[in-house]
């Protein structure tokens, strides 16, 4: 009698395992509203009020995996080589999209990047405990591969379930396009990007050249391109790839959900981001939170948003306590990925903030090109926009906001080799401010005498300013 009750309630726990599955679906984010649509819709914003969408789980299907069973299950996967589940992203596929089919992903092994301490740097400027993220050592050298691998493979589903997509386009600061030309690339779909006309680096225009991408470059800034792809993509034929399109957000969020993992599932105190259209920030809001429900973790980190002061809506608003927000028009910044005068995402970011005991920080030119180079000079290689999360928190230590004890975490949102004009001018002294580290090359007749001579004065001049 016993032997049958137990096959039966065998036979009882796959019939479960074999029922239990996983959906996502868009929602509008206006509370009073919360309409939903599947995620296969062409849709950017809500039909019936116009609001921002969000992707949203079913979390009690996800609930009934156990928070320990998660984290096992997400480590068995960390950086393995069982397709596509080495991916940072697509280890934690039943978080992002869950009902995709594996041989509709399109994955370039994002995600996974180096968290390193800067324990120099840390000490430099007065953290003991101070860790780098570094989101840029990835495919296209930034962290918005890690979105455009989500919305180019739910793009490719959509496809091949015969929706009339032709081409995917976005409006671009520069590296959104270089992240998006190289996953449609890799899928063979067609790829638009439109970039505000000598306001981007030449490595992120040439990204998107090399991958083969119709590229227009218009005489207007970043909000500007904006405004023309939302009209051009109100044709169904051309998908809208910007992050206001929330299935980005959805492989972004697993920056801070990989951040935690790193530290064996330990929630650091701070965590430091830039800021420009606001995506970001929300991402990783959406990942913790995401953890905390499912019981991975029992208390959140608090958000810094860091802005350059030329494009700083956000950190304007915050000083009202986000009771106005006024867009700006953006001013040039040696941040270029972040020249945003009207992002699209602010109601996101200002929810995250709040729900995280949030401060914002702005960084004025001189100081987010000082704070990369100073962080340069402790061996990391900075774009300006990781110079204006380090220069923020460098303003929080002395404001007393951060706490040297306190366990930081900045996210390095690109690679430095992005940046290389930032960085010549910035070394070349040509900036319109002084350049506080500038380590000038010395030219020299190609003797033995003059270079033994230059060493023996450069090196006591080093000797002198480092005690
Ligand atoms: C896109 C980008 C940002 C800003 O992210 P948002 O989601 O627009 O706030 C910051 N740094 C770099 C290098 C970027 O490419
Ligand atoms: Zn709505």
């Amino acid at each position: 009698m016993t032997g049958c009750y137990d096959i039966f309630a065998k036979s009882k726990i796959t019939f479960r395992k074999v029922v239990m599955s996983y959906n996502a679906w868009f929602q509008c984010i206006n509370p009073a509203c919360k309409e939903r649509y599947p995620l296969s819709t062409i849709i950017y914003r809500c039909r019936n009020c116009d609001s921002l969408l969000e992707v949203q789980h079913d979390m009690q299907a996800l609930a009934h995996r156990s928070a320990k069973a998660w984290m096992k299950l997400f480590e068995d996967r960390y950086k393995s080589t069982e397709w596509p589940y080495g991916s940072g992203v697509w280890g934690k596929k039943e978080w992002v999209l869950p009902e995709i089919h594996d041989d509709n992903i399109v994955s370039l092994y994002e995600g996974g990047t180096n968290l390193f301490w800067a324990d120099r740097f840390g000490k430099m400027v007065g953290i003991d405990n101070l860790w780098i993220k570094l989101c840029g050592n990835s495919h296209s050298g930034s962290f918005k591969d890690l979105g455009m691998t989500v919305l180019v493979s739910m793009v490719k589903q959509m496809i091949t379930d015969g929706a009339p997509i032709q081409a995917v386009a976005c409006a671009s600061t520069g590296d959104t396009s270089a992240a998006l030309a190289v996953y449609c690339a890799a899928a063979g779909i067609p790829s638009v990007v439109l970039l505000p006309k000598g306001k981007i680096s030449i490595a992120q225009l040439v990204q998107p050249i090399a991958n083969g991408a119709l590229v227009l470059s218009l005489d207007t800034d970043f909000d500007g391109c904006m405004a023309v792809v939302k009209e051009i993509t109100k044709d169904e034929t051309i998908y809208l790839a910007n992050s206001m399109n929330s299935l980005r957000i959805e492989g972004q969020k697993t920056v801070g959900i990989e951040i935690v993992q790193q530290f064996d599932w330990e929630v650091p105190d701070v965590i430091i981001i830039p800021g420009g259209n606001l995506g970001n920030v929300s991402a990783l809001g959406s990942g913790l939170i995401m953890m905390r429900d499912l019981g991975l973790i029992s208390r959140l980190p608090r958000i810094v948003v860091a802005q350059a002061e030329r494009a700083n809506p956000l950190y304007r608003s915050y000083l009202k306590n986000f009771e106005t927000f006024e867009p700006v028009q953006a001013q040039k910044t040696l941040a270029s990925a972040i020249q945003i005068g009207n992002p699209v995402s602010r109601e996101k970011a200002i929810r995250t903030l709040k729900q995280f005991d949030g401060i914002v920080v702005d960084a004025t030119e001189q100081e987010l090109a000082d704070a990369a180079a100073l962080g340069d000079t402790t061996g990391m290689f900075n774009c300006p926009h990781t110079g204006v999360a380090l220069a923020g928190m460098i303003k929080l230590l002395k404001m007393g906001k951060i706490d040297r004890s306190e366990h930081v975490v900045v996210i390095s949102t690109a690679h430095g080799l992005k940046f290389t004009d930032f960085k010549v001018s910035y070394h070349e002294g040509t900036l319109d401010f002084p350049c506080r580290f500038a380590n000038k090359p010395i030219e020299l007749p190609p003797t033995v005498v003059a270079v033994k001579e230059a060493l023996r004065h450069a090196l006591k001049q080093r000797r002198d300013r480092d005690v």
